[in-house]
């Protein structure tokens, strides 16, 4: 097994071992190299205590310094930079919340610190010396597709909670199975996860829909968690068909798609609780509603909807409603061609802005506005409208 390490990755663990240590690539990277896939960030775990790392590179950051993480900064010729989470070896202590250990341990250990890891494909370290350190059969684990925990699942999710809804997360992610003794210990470690912040809960689901398999949601209530997720998750419903995996930042889509037989108070209402953004609430209330009806086949109503949605999240919605298997050819078309003829739709687009409304003498204040949107109206109607002078004479 070979794994072609960035090179930043490879001068860290070459500084680290020049100086005396030991150093790895571990984790999530080290699973999404065996998988082909990119990993989105690289890890390094080490020998070298927290003050040895900074000792041992330039520029660092304290990140987590009190659970032995440092960040290390690699800069490069052309002027762009590479941040990598450096950690000490450890041993996570007693975890008496259920979230966080009561306190670290160092050690002088890799394998102690592949131990502590949630599951076993993310429990494998690698660099060029030593190749896969590989003691817990992550890759026999990667290989028949199978999500485990390292060690006995019950205590894992007793320590932390938020593993369980990892599991699902990673299962989601990779199209694994939950092995059978992982599974049952999360039907039977549920109610654990009312420990866990909500924060943490909502990115756990937001990368769990955002991923190529949205309708494994479905695990989640199958595996006995609905009381612990939000409030109303429970009303959720996957849509039939297989979604492709999108950005998390587009994560309202996927919102929309579970609520989108529900009312908006109660999507709002969920997403509230999960502390999620205004963004989202916002992104996801508009959108539930407009994935179930038939969007207006009317140039200018159109221009209407695409001129509050904005361009990508219109496009967005077309390329959703098509996936879902709707048939949105007829407003495609339209969409296509107002865009190639640059009809105008937003206020941006209009030949007149406010300020030329107040040096052609309007007042300021609510009037230039309002103008401004009796305008807009009427390019939206007839584009042949949009010249300075024509609106000028319209409207002055
Ligand atoms: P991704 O970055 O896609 O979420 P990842 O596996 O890299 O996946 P991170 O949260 O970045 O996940 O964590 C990096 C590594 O730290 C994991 O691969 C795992 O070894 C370990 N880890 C993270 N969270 C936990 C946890 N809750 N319990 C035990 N080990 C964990
Ligand atoms: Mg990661």
């Amino acid at each position: 097994m070979t794994i072609n390490l960035p090179e930043d990755v490879i001068y860290m663990i070459e500084t680290l071992e020049a100086a005396g240590y030991e150093a790895y690539a571990v984790g999530g990277c080290v699973r999404d190299s065996c998988l082909g896939r990119t990993p989105d960030d690289w890890d390094v775990t080490t020998s070298a205590m927290p003050e040895q790392i900074k000792a041992t590179f330039r520029h660092t950051v304290d990140t987590g310094i009190e659970h032995g993480t440092v960040t290390v900064l690699c800069y490069h010729g052309d002027g762009t930079m590479g941040a990598y989470e450096v950690t000490t070896y450890r041993i996570d202590g007693n975890y008496a919340d259920g979230r966080h250990p009561d306190h670290v341990e160092f050690t002088p250990s890799l394998t102690e610190d592949l131990k502590r890891r949630d599951f076993t494909i993310n429990a494998m370290a690698y660099n060029c010396r030593c190749g896969l350190v590989d003691k817990f059969d992550g890759m026999g684990d990667l290989q028949r597709k199978v999500i485990r925990c390292v060690g006995v699942p019950a205590e894992r999710f007793d320590e932390d909670a938020l593993r369980i809804l990892r599991a699902v997360r990673f299962s989601a992610q990779l199209g694994f199975e939950i092995e059978a003794e992982t599974a049952a210990a999360i039907r039977e470690k549920a109610p654990n996860l009312a420990r866990i912040s909500k924060e943490r809960v909502y990115t756990e689901i937001t990368k769990l829909i955002c991923s190529a398999r949205h309708e494994r949601i479905e695990a989640v209530k199958a595996l006995g968690m609905t009381p612990y997720i939000g409030e109303g998750f429970g009303v959720t419903e996957p849509a039939d068909v297989s979604l492709p995996e999108i950005p998390t930042e587009k994560r309202c889509l996927r919102y929309a798609v579970l609520f989108r037989h529900a009312l908006p108070e109660t999507a709002a209402a969920f997403l509230k609780s999960l502390k999620a953004d205004n963004d989202t609430i916002r992104g996801t209330v508009t959108l539930a509603p407009m994935l179930e009806a038939e969007l207006p086949e009317d140039r200018y109503e159109l221009k209407c909807i695409i001129g509050r949605m904005g361009r990508e999240f219109f496009e967005d919605l077309l390329a959703l409603k098509e996936e879902l298997g709707q048939d949105v050819s007829v407003v495609r078309a339209i969409y296509v061609d107002v865009t190639a003829k640059e009809e105008p739709i937003f206020l941006k687009d209009l030949a007149l802005t406010g300020s030329d409304l107040v040096k052609a003498g309007v007042t300021p204040g609510p009037k230039v506005g309002d103008l401004l949107e009796a305008m807009l109206e009427a390019v939206r109607r007839d584009p042949a409208k949009n010249a300075a002078e024509e609106l000028e004479k319209l409207y002055l």
